[in-house]
């Protein structure tokens, strides 16, 4: 971790959908718009022959090149290929996905004419080289720590397979913290001045591809979670999905076509029903028309704000229901919140607000921080906090996050051991002594460490196993063990046990299980990042040469066409090489810098003497 003083620091939302980054500069945190003056970038990553695009770029050009352009990167990261959520994804990307040796979902795509396999950190990697770079670009100096945010309901391996990304991208992860925390703390940087005790807050974030709820206590700096709940695979890209399946049933009703299977009629589509939800945001009723979608014909349809409330119904009951739990296991009434606080794009939707005023019976919810800022506005607030920067209001905050799902170890028959409850305050550490051998003459045990809220074990999430050999041999029940758990300020887990007689110890790496990377893949990653990177900055230069030879061509062509004291020969010589520099240009768009150039230096020869003749 970073320590006071040590450089620059950002806070990175690395969104489903788009990220957003943010810095403490000029006395505030300000959140940091990218070269598109855009404050959020889309997640998105596209493959091309000649470079990579990554943001704006990759999701402008996403209709034409739907199967090399990455996005939804995060609803993969720290899962398994199997995982049910990453095979009814899969059906819906226009991009392959497959399974390496240890069942690790990898992304394909072709690139500069090779097929590439990525891991989902990789990509993510790029999209936070993106917003590393954003932010170098704005405080002109660089960064290497960061505060990434991360939904509250994410496991201890997506956690992980999260600070993994961040190393791939050069960044010292100092914090990973839950998204809800992050826009708790920018409530609270925002209504210090006008707090008077203790305040209850709910922060309701509906994202793109996630749903977090987090009920916390702010008094003073202090900001105390009391509970998380919610949903990692629930959002807008959902509500997106309900349309397209709506519109494909009524192509297929009215036109007898099914387009389901064509990847660019579908992101098309997609794009454009992701734009009638905004709009259905603000208006009853919006159209979707869609030139040529399929086979030439148009799709031509509107739809209203009821019926997207119908279709996608059960989406807002399941967020109001993890609302109910969240209060329920903060053991809080509805009538102790003080204020409500929406996050996330997808709370902008009119229903969702109208539900949950109508459960907080007609309290009117905040909508004064920005939604889609708030959570990396937070995470710039502790990324200043921990590196020394801010004000007051930054230094003196004070950090009490939960665990949102229990941990613990199988014991006999499958049972559920719990050491630390779900909505733990972290960070922790819980010791039990009371295990011993199971067996006469056991000479090796295994401590098998799951998530999850099941009584039986292998119904939970198995996070990983470790082995303690050579225990002494001895009756059954004669040997006995301590297990500890230890959770850092990031959530993330270490599980050591140890027998006191012979003073045999292990402890748990959790580094093969759910095929996360080892060592030497991260840092052949950190390689392979550079040198992409160094790729489009050089495809960035062979750009700018080529752009500037063409410009010169232009520009003097036009200055020669105007002059008048020159012969008709002269303009002739100067439309000839003019002519041949275009039918070279068109068949040389992906030449290097040197060449255009050169190109630049024979265009001169012929040109300057017809231009001194002008002057
Ligand atoms: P976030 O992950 O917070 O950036 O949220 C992105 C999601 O919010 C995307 O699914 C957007 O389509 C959705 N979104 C943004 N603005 C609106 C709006 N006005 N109405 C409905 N959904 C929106």
């Amino acid at each position: 971790m970073a320590e006071k003083g040590q450089g620059r620091a950002i806070g990175i939302d690395l969104g489903t959908t788009y990220s957003c980054v943010a810095a403490w500069q000029h006395e505030r945190i300000e959140i940091i718009a990218n070269d598109q003056g855009n404050r959020t970038t889309p997640s998105y990553v596209a493959f091309i022959d000649s470079h990579r695009l990554i943001g704006d770029a990759a999701k402008n050009q996403v209709a034409n090149n739907p199967i090399n352009t990455i996005f939804d990167a995060k609803r993969l990261i720290g899962r398994k290929f199997n995982d049910p959520t990453v095979q009814s994804d899969m059906i819906l990307w226009p991009f392959k996905v497959i399974a390496d040796s240890t069942n690790k979902p990898m992304i394909v795509v072709t690139y500069k004419g090779e097929e590439k396999q990525f891991a989902a950190e990789e990509i993510s990697s790029m999209v936070l080289t993106k917003m590393k770079d954003v932010a170098e670009a704005y405080l002109g100096e660089s960064v290497n720590n960061a505060v990434i945010t991360v939904p509250a309901y994410f496991n201890d391996s997506q956690r992980r397979a999260t600070k993994d990304a961040g190393a791939i991208a050069g960044l010292n992860v100092m914090r990973i913290i839950n998204e809800p925390t992050a826009a708790a703390i920018a409530y609270l940087v925002d209504k210090r001045a006008t707090f008077r005790g203790e305040k209850n807050v709910l922060i309701f974030d509906l994202g793109g591809g996630t749903f977090d709820v987090s009920l916390v206590t702010i008094n003073a700096g202090v900001l105390r979670v009391k509970a998380v709940s919610g949903d990692t695979h629930l959002g807008g890209e959902d509500m997106d999905n309900r349309m397209v399946n709506h519109f494909v049933k009524e192509f297929k009703r009215k036109k007898n076509m099914d387009i389901s299977g064509n990847p660019r009629a579908i992101r098309r589509l997609r794009t454009a029903c992701e734009r009638a939800k905004r709009i259905l945001s603000s208006t009853f009723e919006t159209n979707i028309e869609i030139e040529s979608l399929f086979e030439g014909i148009d799709s031509i349809s509107t739809i209203t704000r009821a019926k997207f409330e119908e279709l996608n119904m059960d989406l807002f009951n399941t967020c109001i229901e993890q609302v109910k739990m969240c209060l329920q296991d903060a053991k809080m009434e509805k009538s102790s919140i003080h204020d409500v606080v929406l996050v996330g794009g997808s709370s902008r939707i009119p229903k969702v607000q109208q539900m949950l005023q109508e459960l907080f019976d007609g309290k009117k919810v905040c909508k004064s921080i920005n939604p889609d800022e708030a959570v990396a506005y937070g995470a710039a607030a502790l990324a200043a906090h921990l590196s020394g920067e801010g004000d007051d209001k930054v230094r003196q905050l004070v950090l009490l996050d939960v665990t949102p799902l229990s941990l613990g170890i199988e014991c006999n028959g499958d049972k559920m051991v719990v050491f630390i409850p779900r909505n733990t305050a972290i960070p922790t550490r819980k010791e039990i002594k009371d295990f011993s051998t199971a067996e006469d003459n056991q000479t090796n045990a295994t401590f098998r460490v799951y998530e999850g809220e099941r009584s039986r074990a292998t119904d939970n999430n198995l996070l990983g196993e470790f082995c303690l050999e050579g225990i002494p041999t001895a009756p059954r029940g004669a040997i006995c063990f301590n297990v500890c758990f230890d959770i850092d300020a990031n959530g993330i887990l270490k599980v050591s046990a140890g027998e006191a007689t012979s003073g045999l110890n292990n402890n748990i790496t959790i580094n093969s299980y759910m095929g996360r990377l080892s060592k030497e893949q991260i840092e052949k990653m950190v390689d392979d990042a550079d040198k992409y990177k160094r790729e489009d900055e050089e495809h960035k230069k062979n750009v700018a040469a080529m752009y500037a030879v063409e410009d010169y061509a232009y520009e003097t062509r036009n200055t020669i066409r105007c002059a008048a004291k020159l012969t008709e020969d002269d303009k002739k010589k100067m439309e000839d090489a003019f002519e041949s520099f275009i039918q070279w240009l068109d068949s040389n768009k992906l030449a290097e810098a040197d060449d255009y150039k050169n190109k630049m230096k024979e265009l001169e020869t012929i040109f300057n003497p017809i231009i001194a003749k002008i002057d």
